[in-house]
């Protein structure tokens, strides 16, 4: 088992190392300052396995913005508390148009297509608002504890510039309270909404915190029951239709994963059975995917041959 481990670093480092130019190809995300000024040749990649273990090369320690990655935790944590009734305020389908699109809202009257699009992930912050007395706090505990690290934080520089450049999700928010589907005030859902958005975390923390999906729900060090097997299911159907916003059916197409990718250049991505994968590098492509990180996951999925459709 050592020597895996090893290989698998070894790997990493070598796959990281082809990469190194490769973020020249993309545009850090520039729509908050607080994101536009990270430094676009950071690079890590993390592999963490069912026996516990995290493996690293490159950044892989250090902290970024999640972003969009919150919005698979905030799913679990509504899926948790309200059960199936969610499924009546958010459908399970792609939307086929960019993450931040609003023309499909209100034709389909303020039902979102899926919840990690915006307005689906701003329907999950209303759930968590309406059903923890501090969800924010409940987020930050939940996220800490799945990745068993108490220092895990939100950036308040990202989250001060989220809420002032924030008019669109503003606009999701309110045009969704407009068909009811919204039940708590709107500022306090979009509050919730970019504190989640503001969370920083590195690699590691993340391939941590996620394994229970690649273990049917359960968490493989401390046996816990994160969520059932029926709904890590149904989360893990949800990243490979609709995570890597509207580059999904490529990334499936191409790699074959559970994915959820965010606008500050992670992504993670699900092996069931083996593991979670967690990229990270800031440079964007045109769909909103790191290009680094797209690049590392094709690359390892097919070195280890980890496509769910094998
Ligand atoms: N805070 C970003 C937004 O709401 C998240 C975007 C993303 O990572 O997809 O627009």
């Amino acid at each position: 088992m050592k020597k895996n481990i090893i290989e698998l670093q070894k790997k990493l480092q070598t796959l990281l190392s082809a990469e190194k130019d490769n973020y020249l190809q993309g545009k850090v995300a520039n729509y908050i300052p607080a994101l536009a000024s990270v430094k676009p040749d950071l690079m890590g990649i993390a592999v963490g396995t069912l026996e516990g273990k995290v493996v690293g090369a490159g950044d892989y320690q250090h902290p970024f913005s999640i972003q969009s990655i919150s919005k698979v935790f905030g799913l679990v944590m509504a899926i948790n508390r309200i059960g199936d009734p969610l499924w009546k305020r958010v459908r399970m389908e792609p939307s086929g148009l960019p993450f931040n699109s609003i023309i499909q809202l209100q034709a389909e009257k303020g039902i979102p297509r899926n919840p990690v699009i915006n307005a689906g992930a701003i329907l999950i912050s209303d759930i968590l608002t309406s059903n923890f007395s501090s969800s924010k706090f409940a987020f930050l505990t939940y996220i800490r504890k799945l990745a068993r690290n108490d220092n895990i934080r939100i950036d308040n520089d990202v989250y001060l510039s989220e809420v002032k450049h924030g008019h669109l999700n503003a606009a999701f928010a309110h045009l969704m309270k407009s068909f009811d589907n919204i039940e708590s005030e709107v500022p306090d859902v979009l509050s919730h909404y970019f504190t989640q958005c503001s969370i920083s975390m590195s690699c590691e923390q993340l391939a941590q915190s996620l394994l229970f999906l690649a273990n049917k729900g359960i968490d493989p060090i401390t046996k816990e029951t994160i969520c059932t097997a029926r709904d890590a299911h149904r989360v893990n159907a949800i990243l490979s239709t609709s995570g890597m916003y509207d580059q999904s059916g490529e990334f499936a197409f191409s790699v074959g994963l559970p994915a959820k990718s965010g606008v500050g250049g992670g992504i993670i991505a699900i092996v069931p059975g083996y593991g979670v994968i967690c990229t990270w590098s800031p440079p964007l492509n045109h769909y909103g995917n790191s290009v680094v990180g797209m690049n590392l996951i094709e690359n390892i999925a097919e070195e280890l041959g980890l496509s769910i459709y094998h």
